[in-house]
């Protein structure tokens, strides 16, 4: 999209409000008097999220905060000026919190490893405890549907379980809400977005991590299987709002040793949808005679 495009900007813009405000809706992210909790990176993802947000936010019919949290991980070449600097000028109420992860990451992990697994338990420590400190009652987080779709695969291929990220859930410890409210929006759209709005994105490989050899697989089937079928991303995350659990396999889940006793609740007997299928048949045929004798 050009940035000169105003109309198509806006056209984008009233689509993403559109898609928050239902994801929102549909899972009771935000109620009166939250207190929200941003998290921005300083890449597209989040820097669409708190752009959707603070639009709704002017127009919501419920009162409700948002803080812009960035957590700087000390990594080299971080240019700190660029968040406070654009937050400032939106007039947003921000924080930065400063913790050195970078450095406990460089120690703890071997050369060549990946970083990410423990650099993001560090952040979302981090996070959690000013979100602790400050009576924040809920964590919005910048994740998008192809995010989840993503996820739901790893899990699949990689962890045997039929697990995606869910757009709203409960920490482990029970102490904080995470809301993800760009679950319903593509990343192409949030990618055209942030090139409409020139948000001054910060590159995110400044810590010098390896791509996540096993997301990266996945992305690229995903975006194959989209270029051959259209819509099949989509297609894909419906199901994840589609369960059937008896059509699962998960005893945790579903009570399957219980369908003998709900077909004793209907009080048919065994054999009867037999004799349902008979009497069918007999209706059939005397319907089929009652039509040849009509003149
Ligand atoms: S890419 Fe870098 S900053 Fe991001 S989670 Fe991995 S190690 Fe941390």
């Amino acid at each position: 999209m050009s940035a000169g495009n105003s109309r198509t900007l806006t056209r984008l813009q009233a689509r993403l409000r559109g898609s928050v405000g239902k994801a929102i809706e549909d899972f009771r992210m935000i109620g009166p008097g939250d207190r929200v909790m941003v998290c921005l990176s300083g890449g597209k993802d989040s820097y669409t999220l708190l752009d959707i947000l603070l639009s709704l936010k002017r127009s919501a019919p419920v009162d409700f905060e948002l803080l812009a949290v960035n957590l700087d991980q000390k990594q080299p070449g971080f240019p700190e000026h660029v968040l406070p600097q654009y937050l400032t000028s939106l007039g947003v109420p921000f924080h930065i919190i400063e913790q050195n992860t970078y450095s406990v990451v460089k120690r703890v992990i071997p050369e060549g490893r990946t970083l990410c697994g423990l650099c993001s338990r560090l952040r979302r420590g981090a996070l959690y405890r000013f979100a602790a400190e400050n009576g924040i009652t809920k964590i919005a987080l910048g994740h998008h549907r192809d995010d989840i779709v993503e996820t739901l695969f790893l899990n699949l291929f990689f962890g045997g379980r039929l697990k995606a990220m869910a757009p709203k859930l409960l920490s482990e410890d029970g102490r904080h809400i995470v809301i993800r409210p760009l679950a319903y929006v593509a990343e192409r759209d949030i990618e055209r977005y942030a090139r409409g709005r020139r948000f001054p994105i910060i590159p995110c490989k400044l810590c010098g991590s390896q791509d996540n050899m096993q997301r990266v697989a996945v992305k690229k089937m995903l975006a194959a299987w989209e270029h051959d079928h259209p819509g099949r991303t989509e297609s894909i995350f419906s199901a994840l709002r589609h369960v059937e659990l008896g059509h699962l396999a998960d005893t945790r889940h579903f009570d399957f040793a219980a369908l003998e006793e709900q077909r004793l609740r209907t009080g048919a007997a065994p054999g009867s949808s037999a004799r349902i299928a008979a009497m069918t048949l007999e209706e059939e045929d005397r319907l089929v005679e009652a039509a040849a004798a009509t003149p």
